[in-house]
């Protein structure tokens, strides 16, 4: 692990160079599997990480099964090899508590009623980790549920803010969240639902309430990502797709030639 630095803040700039209410860069690709339904790869900052959808799909065993709605399961993982020191494999009580609270934040905007008796299944890698990987997660997800087409009423947008140098800073990077004095991811709906809110630390009121403001800014930003990432695309999708219709040979008209 990274030695806890001297200070955080140096004049007005973060470790990395960034202001205290800015982002880490964030790259965005959808439909990047092919056997999913819909899926995204998503990079920001250190972290990388991998959302895939499958569904909506008969539940098993069936007595899981709910007769007026869709069951959303998620499962958040953390590959060994995504961080410094080796994590073990399988479910920890991290990532059970992650998918946990991640299925949590989708479930006020999923149309679950639409589909009884199913499952929607979102699947959450961690390829690489360097702060922040539940609410990456949770902007992966949300891209790949809509590439799978799931009825939405909008799409959730997950960022964190934290404390450092007795400073509300936006998007905590590594040595931020290891060592600052609050860790707080929020998700929310375009709308500004909260659907998602955690933290570590301490903060006082006052603090609070600016750091969720500060929250509500940067989820702003990523949502803003996320709908441009989707235009991107399905516009290019359905440009090529008019591409590829077969034009009618020149000089014929348009129109069965038995007619
Ligand atoms: N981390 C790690 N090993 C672990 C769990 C976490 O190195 O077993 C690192 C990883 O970089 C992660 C960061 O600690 O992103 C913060 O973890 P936290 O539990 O706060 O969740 P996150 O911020 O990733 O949502």
């Amino acid at each position: 692990m990274s030695e806890k630095p001297e200070h955080f803040i140096v004049d007005g700039k973060r470790l990395d160079g960034r202001r205290v209410d800015e982002l880490r860069p964030i790259k965005i690709e959808i439909g990047v599997l092919g056997r999913a339904d819909g899926s995204c790869y998503l990079e920001w900052g250190n972290n990388k990480v991998l959302a895939a959808v499958y569904g909506p799909r008969e539940l098993h065993p069936r007595h899981r099964q709910k007769m007026t709605r869709s069951v959303v399961q998620f499962r958040y993982n953390m590959a060994s090899f995504s961080v410094d020191e080796r994590t073990r494999p399988g479910p920890s009580r991290r990532s059970i508590e992650i998918s946990k609270v991640s299925r949590e934040a989708f479930e006020p905007v999923v149309f679950t009623k639409f589909f009884p008796k199913t499952a929607i299944d979102v699947f959450v890698e961690i390829l690489q980790a360097g702060a922040g990987t539940r609410t990456a997660g949770i902007n992966a997800a949300s891209l790949a549920l809509a590439d799978a087409g799931i009825p939405m009423r909008g799409l959730v947008s997950a960022c964190a803010v934290g404390k450092v140098d007795g400073e509300i800073v936006l998007d905590l990077m590594k040595e931020e969240d290891n060592y600052g004095e609050a860790d707080l991811p929020v998700a929310m709906t375009a709308g500004r639902q909260i659907t998602l809110l955690q933290m570590d630390g301490h903060l006082t009121t006052e603090e609070f309430y600016r750091a969720l403001e500060l929250a509500k800014t940067g989820c702003d930003q990523v949502y803003e990502l996320q709908r441009q990432a989707l235009i991107e695309k399905y516009s290019k999708e359905y440009t090529t797709e008019i591409e590829d219709e077969d034009p009618a040979p020149a000089g014929e008209p348009e129109g069965d030639a038995d007619e």
